[in-house]
């Protein structure tokens, strides 16, 4: 087992930095005896935690988290949230299976949404619509084939040439971008710390609080460095950081991924940044994310490293390229803040989810999109356990994760894989 559980955060979330300072929970300590246990306070755990609450109102529900609520991957995203998965350019069989999956999805957004309303809180929520832009010819070519698609499909939708790119994104960068109805752009770490502080007082969180072992059948013992907690039902929300336990080993590999903030730009200077919010997918799966942060910055995502994180040094001499390759008008506006976070890949996208053994459950692998996904697998996971319903529709849709080579193939193949996807990728990078 490595020393530690958690995934390598080396430098502190940047979205987290932009707000004012919070208290979080205590750690851990002593022996504590709750009927539910969840490790970690993702959106995944704490969509369970809540509908846990929902269903079984008297029973003792305790979530640990092993860093701060805003400091892990849920706050460290790009804030890209989509109550519909995209269906343009789909065939006729992908069509019903993405009509159920937008089902799901649009559960999970709500859920989202509730929880906002009930708790209060905002998280700059807005509804943006989303735009994926091409800057080399293959990408202008799914473009065009995402085009075709949503005519075909009756999808509203906007083409954009390369002078309407720079309209919308101030940015030259893009040969054709498609701009569609759907798609919110959000600040996460106000999101996910918004759902964390508007938990029913029941939920007892403790922050700081690395689990380091799980042990025994039912009851089950959680132990982290100050605590031993004994519940009845774990449910392990830690994304590819279940590997740590020894779960789904074969199934999951963590990737790391980087973004990065500007600093608040001079009002002349964010004139050049198009219209007040947008945000842009890239053509190629490997390529950058952009969008606007309030009214005077920007964010750029891209890179990603296999299991292990990059050097912070190399991530932002990267990001700043990525950034000042699209807005060279700005090469004099610096990133502000940087920071890494992961997401955990399976082959397939099909998310691993569901029980482990006796009064033991869990949930991984969002790959890109966990912020409404993980919401809805931890909420349906809470329905599984609490009403013993399997949840067939659920799994049905999402489909089973394909087992992914052994090392060391595994290893090799992303390796080589990566390699030819960023020659590909080429400028969408
Ligand atoms: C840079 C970046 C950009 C992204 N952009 C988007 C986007 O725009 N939209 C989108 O939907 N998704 C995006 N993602 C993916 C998204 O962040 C994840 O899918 C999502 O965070 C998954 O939620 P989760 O709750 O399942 O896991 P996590 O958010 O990883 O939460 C798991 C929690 O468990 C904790 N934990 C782990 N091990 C332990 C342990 N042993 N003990 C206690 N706690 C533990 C972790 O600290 C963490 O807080 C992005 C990810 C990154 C890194």
């Amino acid at each position: 087992m490595p020393s530690s559980p958690l995934p390598d955060y080396r430098d502190p979330c940047g979205w987290n930095r932009m707000l004012s300072p919070r208290q979080p929970q205590p750690v851990a300590e002593g022996r504590i005896r709750a009927r539910y246990a969840i490790v970690g306070a993702g959106y995944t755990g704490l969509a369970a935690a809540r509908r846990l609450h929902e269903l079984d109102p008297s029973a003792d529900i305790v979530v640990l988290e092993g860093t701060e609520i805003g400091e892990g991957s849920s706050g460290r995203n790009s804030g890209f949230a989509n109550p519909r998965d995209s269906k343009i350019g789909l065939s006729t069989t992908q069509m019903e299976r993405a009509e159920k999956l937008n089902e799901f999805a649009a559960e999970g957004f709500a859920y989202l949404i509730e929880a906002m309303d009930r708790g209060g809180f905002s998280c700059d929520l807005e509804k943006t619509g989303r735009i994926t832009g091409a800057a080399t010819e293959p990408g202008a070519a799914k473009i065009r084939s995402m085009a075709e698609g949503a005519r075909s499909h009756g999808f509203a939708h906007e083409f954009l040439d390369a002078e309407g790119m720079r309209c919308l994104i101030g940015s030259a960068y893009y040969r054709c971008g498609i701009r569609t109805e759907e798609g919110y752009l959000l600040q996460p770490a106000a999101l996910i710390r918004g759902l964390a502080d508007s938990l029913p007082a029941e939920i007892r969180l403790f922050e700081n609080s690395p689990v380091l072992a799980l042990e025994g059948g039912a009851p089950r013992r959680v132990r982290t460095a100050k605590a031993e907690i004994e519940a009845d039902i774990v449910i392990l929300a830690t994304n590819a950081a279940i590997k740590h336990f020894g779960f789904w080993r074969d199934g999951l590999v963590t990737i790391y991924t980087y973004a990065g903030i500007t600093e608040a730009m001079v009002p002349e200077d964010a004139a050049q940044l198009g219209i007040p919010a947008w945000g842009l997918l890239p053509a190629h799966r490997l390529g950058t994310t952009v969008r606007r942060v309030g009214p005077d910055r920007m964010m750029v995502r891209s890179l990603y490293a296999y299991e292990k994180p990059i050097d912070p040094a190399r991530a932002r001499d990267a990001l700043t390229g990525c950034f000042h390759r699209r807005y060279p008008m700005l090469r004099h506006v610096p990133l502000e803040h940087v920071w890494g976070g992961t997401t955990a890949l399976t082959m397939n996208g099909s998310p691993r989810w569901g029980q482990l053994g006796p009064g033991l459950y869990g949930s991984a692998g969002c790959n890109g999109s966990g912020l409404v996904k993980g919401t809805v697998l931890g909420k349906r996971l809470a329905d599984m356990i609490v009403t013993g319903d399997p949840q067939e529709a659920l799994q049905a849709a999402y489909g089973r994760a394909d087992r992914i080579a052994p090392e060391p193939f595994r290893t090799l193949g992303f390796h080589v894989i990566s390699a030819l996807e960023r020659r590909k990728a080429g400028a969408e990078m």
